[in-house]
């Protein structure tokens, strides 16, 4: 009989891509995926640790968990708790004393080891957790078994972990470890399989995915992100391809030369700058200042002019002045941003950032951060709101809250709202955007193509060329 298995997961798109790959390690065990926590014999909180009390969450969640386990306890049955991620990796030994119902705590870079810390776990009975958070010799990539389900129209692909750069506000080089490329073959390999699955779009990722430079398949050398695009590209039926997050000191020729030559190329940037102060950004140990900033957004223009930018925005790091928020506005001015994320700083314990004195009051980051959204969001619906009557070709991936309604992508990230046949679940098509909203357009499918259902004309990708 299948044993059920619940995974709930938290944060970015590398946990995602992570939780589903710990559902294929577990399938050979007789574990399917399942919705709901209730009655599972499974449960893994796949958790992240950028948030603020992105621990204690983790804590609250396994004591409303602990019910979960004494209802299957009450049927005989009994629920393991595992806690992955990187709340896991950075509490370990901590998160047993603190929670003794939890069964398992394992690190991002050991889930491949799951089946065998199952049975480990199974044997020792409750009350006696099992930790494994160690940064393992062996390749993880090469112990993951192949994708047991398609991933559906648009898909992610981990192509990098980990990062060396220690920014001092961030946990990822602690909890996820040093940085890594997978080897270009396997990553040729899992791309050409989820396109006979049936994707359409691939978003490689990565803590610091342009830093990407894995093995080439001759073994004899390095490809880089820009060359690894280019083969990519050419796999037939993969017609989308973006990545995700990267970091302005590795943006380089190649890479440019990439977002110029290759269409599959989305024409959407996710690329964090953090400040617009060069002060601040000296003191995150981020290794650029903001006019290289500035020169690398004029560079990629220049190679692809639709290029829609996005990026991530820490305010109220410590020492940041009236004067140093003011250069992250202007550089938010100067740059023009279709999409952000921005945040008040939180210090993360371990963190060189978290023990400076100089710590920014709460209610000044808070104004701060007011601010910065306020221009940022006037600058996403001005984005948006150029979109409208366009077409844009719209890779169409699920279904919508209303009956007759599908969801997709447009080539700058933009959710798209269309009514639509289910059929068309899957394709790209053409849509006239009809309205813009702060975090959605809506449009409808071009009626040529809807009406005589030629659907090989939307199985081409139009990439937008005029400039928006
Ligand atoms: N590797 C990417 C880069 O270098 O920009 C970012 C990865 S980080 C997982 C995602 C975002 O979380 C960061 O870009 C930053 O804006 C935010 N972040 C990380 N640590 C933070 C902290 N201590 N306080 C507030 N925001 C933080
Ligand atoms: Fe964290 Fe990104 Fe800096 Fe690495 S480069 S330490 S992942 S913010």
């Amino acid at each position: 009989m299948k044993k059920k298995l619940y995974i709930k997961t938290y944060g970015c798109q590398m946990n995602m891509y992570d939780s589903a790959r710990m559902a294929d390690v577990l399938a050979p065990l007789g574990y399917a995926p399942s919705d709901s926590p209730e009655g599972a014999d499974m449960i893994i909180l796949n958790t992240c640790h950028i948030r603020e009390k992105a621990a204690e969450k983790v804590y609250s969640e396994l004591g409303r968990l602990r019910e979960v386990q004494a209802g299957k306890a009450e049927t005989g049955g009994r629920t393991l708790i595992a806690v992955a991620g990187c709340v896991a990796q950075a509490e370990g030994e901590e998160m047993l004393r603190r929670a003794p119902q939890v069964d398992l705590v394992v690190g991002p870079q050991t889930y491949h080891r799951l089946p065998e810390l199952v049975a480990r776990a199974e044997r020792a009975g409750p009350g006696r957790g099992i930790l494994d958070t160690d940064f393992p010799e062996e390749d993880k990539f090469d112990r993951l078994p192949e994708e047991s389900r398609p991933q559906g129209p648009a898909a992610f692909l981990s192509i990098q972990e980990g990062c060396d750069k220690f920014c001092t506000f961030c946990v990822v080089p602690y909890t996820r470890g040093a940085e890594y490329s997978r080897p270009a073959a396997d990553v040729l390999a899992e791309a050409r399989r989820l396109v006979a699955q049936g994707t359409r779009e691939i978003t490689l990722l990565g803590q610091n995915v342009n830093a990407y430079h894995g093995e080439v398949p001759d073994g004899r050398g390095d490809w880089g992100l820009g060359r690894l695009t280019r083969e990519l590209a050419e796999i037939d039926g993969l017609a989308r391809i973006r990545y995700t997050t990267s970091h302005p000191r590795d943006v380089d020729d190649e890479l440019i030369a990439a977002h110029r030559d290759v269409d599959a190329l989305m024409p959407f940037l996710h690329l964090p700058v953090q400040s617009g102060s060069d002060r601040i950004l000296e003191a995150m140990n981020r290794r650029h200042t903001a006019d290289t900033y500035r020169r690398i957004v004029d560079r990629l223009r220049e190679a692809q002019p639709n290029l829609a930018m996005a990026s991530d925005f820490i305010v109220g790091f410590p020492g940041e002045s009236d004067a140093d928020f003011g250069e992250t506005l202007r550089l938010v001015a100067d740059i023009g941003f279709a999409q952000a994320y921005s945040f008040k700083y939180s210090p993360r314990p371990g963190t060189p950032a978290s023990t400076v004195e100089t710590q920014v009051p709460e209610e000044v980051k808070k104004e701060r951060l007011a601010g910065l959204q306020q221009l940022l969001g006037e600058q996403q619906l001005a984005f948006n709101h150029r979109t409208v009557g366009r077409r844009l070709p719209v890779l169409l991936d699920r279904h919508g809250k209303k009956p007759g309604q599908l969801i997709g992508r447009s080539p700058y990230m933009q959710s798209v709202h269309v009514d639509a046949p289910a059929r068309l679940l899957g394709r790209i098509v053409d849509v006239d955007i009809t309205e813009a909203l702060p975090n959605s357009l809506h449009g409808r499918v071009a009626t040529a193509i809807c009406e005589s259902g030629a659907d090989s004309a939307m199985d081409n990708q139009h990439v937008e060329r005029a400039a928006i």
